[in-house]
């Protein structure tokens, strides 16, 4: 198995306003938050830093869901 074919699913911020989403590592390695993909939902920006993971699905992430 190389490099470049998955999909992974991670945590990333907003480079610009620090958002934090759920969002998919494309195998490009573009990163694309789940339910957002033209960019933040809160300032437009479309780059974003993968964060490292937390345990499990157990993490301090708030679901904003509505
Ligand atoms: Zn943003």
């Amino acid at each position: 198995m190389g490099k470049g074919t998955d999909t992974s699913r991670i945590v990333a911020a907003c480079t610009e306003c620090g958002t934090v989403y759920a969002a998919l590592r494309l195998p490009d390695g573009e990163i694309q938050p789940i339910g957002s993909r033209n960019g933040c939902g809160s300032c437009g920006e479309t780059e974003f830093i993968p964060l490292p993971q937390f345990s499990d699905d157990s993490g301090p992430l708030k679901a904003d869901d509505d």
